[in-house]
């Protein structure tokens, strides 16, 4: 089925909720209802508060409307009439929705009917709702909601449902949640202590702990290090900028609601930012620039800031601060295609590491070509840049699938999607040209005619911020993490008291080597001492005893397996640090 296809189908799945819910409630105010990644949702103003129970009774009589095989009724009406048919329905929500499409000069609205259910809605929509399977849905939530998500607005009733074209696929995406919901990031971040919230510092403010700041730190060396053999460089910038920094790059305006200002006693006035780009505009800018000294990159990972709605942070998928791994380019027109090979194979490099390169698919996002207002930059840049990316694509067998209206303010990119463990999507690395930026900010280098031109500039996240990226890689790895990355790699454990010393002897060495070790030497059993280190998903154990202390030896016992090998101290090292070394 098309991406079209499906929304339609979920949408449509959205008009036969409210129709039950309309048996149900026969006095139920309608708001909107629409479709949604796997389902759609629909808001009510109803006389009580819904129960779970609710939703069962809903489904029943949503299968008993599928099976009617009822069709979607198209009407078009004069827009006063339609506000008329809203005030006899009494439907207030809708009523305003259509004087605030009055108001923005529409003179006919269209109105969809199936049964007793009369809806504004542009459509489109199945013809008839026997086209759902009626065991390919599921309503699976009750939350709150503004109209129109003002909390000034009286709080609505939200039902979630998700539909597929078939109960296969509808099976397959339950079991995905369920496993989903057994390596939610929050859960396993605890128990494997590696980043906290407090309520003093505030909701949506991580505290990376000792262990997590090393898995953030493993990461960042390893993005670094491939990006380095690319001609990366590595800088550092501040926090805060006035906000006319924003003003020229066109993100105050974009992040308007996002800004956080940050003022003093002292009459400052800065923002905190909300991206990197503009900085290093600003490096790049700091002395004159000649053709041979192009291209230039810049790579930083720091704290960008967005001001999120306070309901909306949760966990690291949605905070104020987030770390990004940014990085920009600045090149001359005739070198943007190498540029964009290189940069694809940074992806290509530090995903295929993890494992997740296999899974791939491209999107080319391109304008939305009705609606050129919405970006900024000449019409005439965005054609050749959309045409880069294509040839690109071409070149390397990318197979890049063209996504109108998806590509960024200022220019085209090249979006990669991945699928984790369990099958769901991710969506993180891009590359992006931007002709404009350079334009707005005047930056320029002098040609081999020693003409001042204005570069190009290309925007890539690899891993993006470091907050999602382990949201995905705890829920990937399930909190399992490859060796390199582990917070603890090894831990010993002397099977007895007698045995403490030469465990210690063994964490000594180890570390000398730089491996990241512990010694479990507490009075628990050590079958406890073993499970608690599998708790811990610590990559190996080092059990020792006296058979081991008079070889000199330790019994590895690798995570998830059962049995033990002995070896030398000596060669346990070295085995590991080949394996850390090619990140196996
Ligand atoms: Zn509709
Ligand atoms: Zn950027």
């Amino acid at each position: 089925m098309t991406n079209k296809n499906l929304e339609i189908l979920r949408h449509s799945t959205s008009h036969v909720l409210a129709e039950a819910m309309l048996q149900l409630f026969p006095d139920a105010k309608f708001a909107i209802g629409p479709a949604i990644e796997n389902g759609f949702y629909y808001d009510f103003d109803l006389s009580r508060t819904l129960t779970p129970e609710d939703l069962s009774v809903l489904e029943k009589k949503m299968r008993a409307i599928i099976n009617q095989k009822k069709s979607f009724e198209k009407s078009e009406l004069k827009i006063d009439e339609a506000i008329k048919k809203f005030e006899e329905l009494s439907q207030p929500y809708k009523v305003e929705l259509t004087k605030d499409l009055a108001e923005a000069g529409e003179k006919k609205v269209s109105v969809y009917k199936t049964g007793d259910f009369v809806d504004l809605c542009s459509g489109p929509h199945l013809e008839s709702t026997g086209e759902i399977s009626a065991d390919a849905f599921k309503l699976t939530k009750i939350s709150g909601a503004y109209w129109k998500g003002d909390e000034k607005n009286k709080m609505l009733q939200r039902v979630y449902g998700v539909v597929f074209p078939s109960k296969a696929e509808l099976k397959a995406y339950l079991t995905m949640l369920e496993e989903a919901a057994k390596r939610d990031h929050r859960k396993l971040g605890k128990e494997l202590d590696l980043f906290h919230f407090s309520e003093l510092v505030g909701g949506g403010l991580p505290l990376y702990t000792p262990k997590g700041t090393i898995v953030k730190e493993e990461l960042q060396k390893h993005i670094e290090g491939i990006c380095r053999k690319y001609g990366f460089q590595k800088v550092s910038t501040p926090s805060l900028a006035k906000v006319e920094l924003f003003e020229t790059s066109g993100h105050a305006k974009k992040f308007q609601e996002e800004l956080f200002h940050v003022t003093s006693e002292k009459k400052h006035d800065f923002v905190l930012k909300p991206v990197q780009c503009p900085h290093h505009t600003q490096l790049y800018a700091s002395k004159a620039r000649s053709y041979k000294d192009l291209p230039i990159r810049y790579m930083e990972s720091d704290k960008q800031y967005r001001a999120e709605k306070t309901g909306e942070v949760g966990g690291l998928s949605r905070v104020y601060a987030i770390t990004v791994e940014d990085g920009h380019t600045f090149c001359r027109v005739d070198q943007v295609k190498e540029e964009i090979k290189s940069l694809i194979n940074i992806i290509k490099d530090f995903y295929s590491s993890l494992g997740l390169w296999e899974n791939h698919w491209v999107s080319l996002s391109v304008r939305d070509y009705a609606h050129p207002e919405k970006y900024i930059g000449d019409s005439k840049d965005w054609d050749l840049c959309e045409n880069i990316l294509q040839e690109v694509s071409d070149e390397m067998g990318l197979k890049a699938k063209k996504c109108e209206g998806e590509a960024a303010l200022y220019g085209p990119k090249l979006d990669f999607m991945f699928r984790d463990a369990i099958g769901k999507e991710i969506q993180i690395p891009t590359v992006q040209l931007d002709f404009a930026t350079p334009k707005r900010f005047e930056l320029e280098y002098v040609n081999e005619k020693g003409e001042k031109t204005a570069p190009v500039m290309v925007h890539r996240a690899i891993l993006g911020s470091y907050e999602r990226f382990l949201v995905l890689l705890i829920e990937h790895f399930a909190g399992a993490f490859p060796l390199w990355l582990s917070p603890v790699q090894v831990t010993v454990l002397p099977i007895s008291e007698k045995f403490k010393k030469y465990a210690h002897k063994i964490k000594d060495q180890l570390l000398e080597e730089n491996l990241r070790v512990e010694v479990d030497d507490s009075d628990e059993s050590l079958g406890k001492r073993i499970r608690e280190a599998e708790k811990q998903k610590i990559p190996y154990m080092l059990v020792v005893g006296e058979k081991e202390e008079k070889e000199k030896t330790v019994s590895v016992r690798a995570r998830g397996q059962r049995e033990q090998r002995t070896v030398s101290a000596k060669d346990f090292i070295s085995q590991i640090k080949k394996q850390i070394e090619d990140k196996a």
